[in-house]
């Protein structure tokens, strides 16, 4: 059964699903593999926020890219106060993510090594109220674990996740982070004849994964 189907029959059946636990449980119940729980609490919470996220302005909105998407050989940023400082030289998804959040007004990007800077940039910036909204990269665990954090401090997160985890040469489906970094700015969406790709071996690594 595919997660659309998973989470209709859930919410059918009139399944708590507002925590990763009771997504779990609920997936027990009707004999699902709780190995979905990750993916399936995570694609109800972007459902969930996605009108609230819509609806804070882009400045506002923060965008976390895991550092395993770098080009680890070659990548010349620095690191930072707030992670890699990406010069959008080309030779990886990330300068071409950043580029296009950059033309829709996008200011905040955080090109980060894992969760503890995350940590660090909320409790500085949300406060301040400078950050009203996260859109995150990461896999599937992850997110997870961001959305329930974000729920509390009420922070409504778009994510994306990893087509292909790990620590380093990760994947990332960069025509879905731009969608999600479109959301609410549909208008501002400029028609793409052909979708946008970000290299011949970035395309074949892809299309190896969904095989
Ligand atoms: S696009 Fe940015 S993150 Fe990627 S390799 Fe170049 S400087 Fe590094």
């Amino acid at each position: 059964m595919g997660i659309e189907n998973i989470i209709a029959k859930l919410a059918s059946l009139g399944a708590d699903l507002s925590t990763r636990n009771a997504v779990k449980v609920a997936l027990s119940l009707i004999s699902e593999d709780e190995e979905l729980t990750d993916q399936i609490y995570v694609e109800i919470k972007n459902k969930a926020y996605k009108e609230d996220f819509a609806k804070v302005p882009v400045e506002k909105r923060a965008v976390f890219i895991p550092q395993c998407l770098r080009n680890v050989k070659e990548c010349p940023a620095g690191f930072g106060e707030y992670g890699w400082e990406c010069t959008k030289c080309g030779k990886c998804a990330i300068g071409d993510i950043i580029e296009h959040g950059e033309k829709l007004g996008y200011r905040q990007f955080y090109v980060v090594p894992g969760g503890s800077l995350v940590k660090k940039i909320l409790k500085e910036k949300v406060p301040k109220g400078e950050i009203k909204a996260a859109l995150g990269i990461a896999c599937w665990p992850e997110l997870a674990e961001a959305g329930e954090k974000l729920s509390m401090l009420k922070i409504p997160l778009q994510a994306v996740p990893l087509l292909r985890a790990g620590c380093i040469d990760t994947l990332v489906d960069v025509e879905r982070v731009k969608e999600a970094l479109e959301t609410g700015l549909e208008q501002k969406r400029k028609p793409r004849i052909q979708p946008r790709t970000h290299s011949r071996r970035h395309n074949r690594i892809k299309k190896k994964v969904r095989r």
